[in-house]
C-alpha cells in the first residue's frame, strides 16, 4: 500500500500509519464483503441521519474485524462515522475511561 499525499496529512503518527496497514490488511483479507464496503455513505452518514447510524452499527456487529477495527477509530481519536459498531460519541466515552483508568 502507497501513502498518498491526503493519507500523509490525515495520519499523526508513524504508529498510526502501522496501525492502518494492519487493519487495512485485515479488511482487503475479508474483501468486497465488509459491510461497510457495500454501503460506505451509511457509515459516515449524518449525526441526525440516525436510521443510516443504526444500520452501520448494526451491520458492524458480526464483522470478522470489528474489533481491530474498533480499537484503530478509539486509539486514533477518528473524528468520523461509524467504525467498529459505534459512533463518535460513543468512541469518545470509551477513551475518556480508558484515559482514566489510565489504559490509553
Ligand atoms: S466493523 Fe469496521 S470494518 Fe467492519 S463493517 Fe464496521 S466499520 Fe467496516
Amino acid at each position: 500500500m502507497s501513502e498518498t499525499k491526503g493519507e500523509r496529512r490525515y495520519f499523526r503518527t508513524t504508529q498510526q500509519v502501522k496501525d492502518w496497514k494492519t487493519l487495512a490488511r485485515a479488511a482487503d483479507e475479508v474483501g468486497d464483503n465488509l459491510p461497510c464496503r457495500q454501503a460506505p455513505d451509511l457509515y459516515y452518514a449524518a449525526m441526525n441521519e440516525t436510521q443510516h447510524i443504526r444500520y452501520a452499527k448494526k451491520a458492524c456487529q458480526p464483522c470478522p474485524i470489528r474489533e481491530i477495527c474498533l480499537q484503530y477509530a478509539i486509539k486514533h481519536n477518528e473524528g468520523e462515522g461509524v467504525w467498529g459498531g459505534m459512533t463518535v460519541s460513543e468512541r469518545k466515552n470509551v477513551r475518556r475511561q480508558l484515559k482514566a483508568e489510565g489504559k490509553l
